[in-house]
């Protein structure tokens, strides 16, 4: 060890190159901001800043816990989706930025100024959540199974001050009937045997949020099958999936019974979404 002092600049170069991996620059820049409780600006002007001896202990733990895998988003206990925070927890997915593309996809689609909305497996609220705070006249209703992610979701909710309905329900399975003119849904979809699994943030993620059977497509499968019964006529269904997955997402919808099916992509033009619009019947009112 060297007798220079410990500045941020410092600090955060040494634990870069200890944490490595795909993003260890800014991994140990948001480490450093969370100890220190400083916002990049602040770092990017005060390089030469000495860090304290009890702040750097601090720092080095969660480097450590970072070097051993776990995800920033877990040490830091909180991650960014759309313009909010959330509050997460190793019970259920970190947003990924990829999902943000699901929710640029159901604020284009044509729906009404009221529309009813559910989010179907929320996990933290992401999905729900930024639709509640872009569109303050839709009713937002979100679903999990897991009782850790209902209440979760919840204290996301309360904290941003967004009027959505969190509930525990598997799919539809535990729902009180009603009809959406959108269902939208980040469900598992990773095959039980994928290699993906044992790599990255995914080995500290539940199972319950990721793996969903042999192809990966079991809760697809069960959702684009239940949800024309959840729709009203003209009502969209909208769900994330592997990038590989597309074609077989489209059959199971079109099977469903949906119309107008199209896969979009992602940040990395991948195919990463599905999504399909239930026919308005002849008999079927307007609205
Ligand atoms: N996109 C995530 C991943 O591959 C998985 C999310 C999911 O299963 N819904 O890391």
């Amino acid at each position: 060890m060297s007798n220079a002092p410990d500045t941020v600049a410092r600090l955060l170069a040494d634990a870069a190159a200890r944490i490595g991996g795909d993003s260890p620059r800014l991994d140990a820049e948001l480490l450093l901001e969370a100890v220190l409780d400083r916002n990049p600006t602040w770092f990017r002007t005060w390089p030469e800043h000495e860090v304290a001896p009890t702040d750097i202990a601090r720092f080095n733990t969660l480097v450590e816990r970072r070097m051993t895998g776990h995800p920033v988003a877990h040490l830091l206990g909180h991650q960014g989706f759309w313009s909010l925070t959330l509050e997460v927890s190793d019970r259920t997915l970190i947003p990924r930025p990829d999902t943000e593309c699901l929710v640029e996809a159901a604020l284009d689609l044509p729906l009404p100024e009221q529309a009813r909305v559910l989010d179907l497996g929320t996990g933290t609220g992401a999905i729900a959540l930024a639709l509640a705070s872009e569109k303050p006249d839709w009713s937002v209703q979100a679903t999990d199974a897991v009782d850790d992610a209902v209440a979760l979701a919840r204290r996301n909710a309360e904290r941003l001050g967004l009027p959505v309905q969190v509930s525990r329900s598997h799919w539809f399975r535990d729902l009180a009937s009603a009809r959406f003119d959108l269902i939208v849904s980040n469900p598992p979809y990773i095959a039980e045997r994928d290699h993906h699994l044992d790599q990255g943030d995914v080995r500290f993620e539940p199972a319950s949020a990721l793996v969903a059977g042999a192809d990966g497509l079991d809760d697809i499968r069960e959702i684009a099958a239940t949800a024309p019964d959840w729709l009203r006529p003209g009502g969209w269904l909208l769900v994330e999936h592997g990038f590989d997955q597309g074609p077989a997402v489209r059959d199971l919808f079109m099977a469903a019974g949906f119309s107008k099916v199209e896969t979009g992509r992602d940040y990395g033009s991948n195919d990463r979404y599905t999504l399909g619009r239930i026919e308005k019947g002849e008999n079927d009112a307007d609205g």
